[in-house]
């Protein structure tokens, strides 16, 4: 029997999300526009840690918006942000845990004022972290974790 080995190349520049939540790596890439066109991407899903199982993202020469952090940190609010350069970490860190959250998601609620015509920019704060739940600052609809997931689609 011949054995398969799946060989990662290291990245000279880049960014490595890593401590993703188990099958949540497909929702970071989307938030992120990825799989994109001469980028190249890595991905580990189900990988077994020492705090269960967690998925790991990598990808070369990208930086990440703050509001692209805010989104992830909706989806996995444990993930570690490791910056590469020349095959180097040269930063590791948490994603910060948002309080506010401006114009990132969308609200439920068809009536809210958000949502209307001219429609504002949106404003939630953060309730609760497990499971994600935000509330509305013009109506305050509770968003769940499941909606905000599904606006990621
Ligand atoms: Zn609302």
């Amino acid at each position: 029997m011949t054995k398969v080995e799946l060989k990662v190349k290291p990245i000279e520049n880049g960014t490595v999300i890593d401590h993703i939540p188990a099958n949540k790596a497909l929702q970071v890439l989307k938030i992120l526009g990825l799989p994109k066109k001469g980028t190249n991407v890595t991905l580990a899903m189900n990988v077994h840690s020492r705090l269960g199982y967690k998925d790991i993202v990598k990808f070369e020469n990208r930086e990440l918006a703050h509001t692209e952090i805010d989104k992830i940190s909706l989806i996995a609010p444990d993930a570690t942000i490791n910056i590469i350069r020349d095959y180097e970490i040269v930063s590791k860190n948490k994603v910060r845990k948002v309080n506010e959250l401006n114009g990132i998601i969308k609200c439920t609620n068809p009536k809210c004022i958000s949502n209307t015509e001219e429609p504002l920019e949106t404003k939630f704060y953060l309730v609760d972290s497990n499971p994600i739940t935000v509330r509305c600052h013009y109506c305050e609809r509770l968003v769940q974790y499941d909606e905000i997931y599904n606006q990621f689609e």
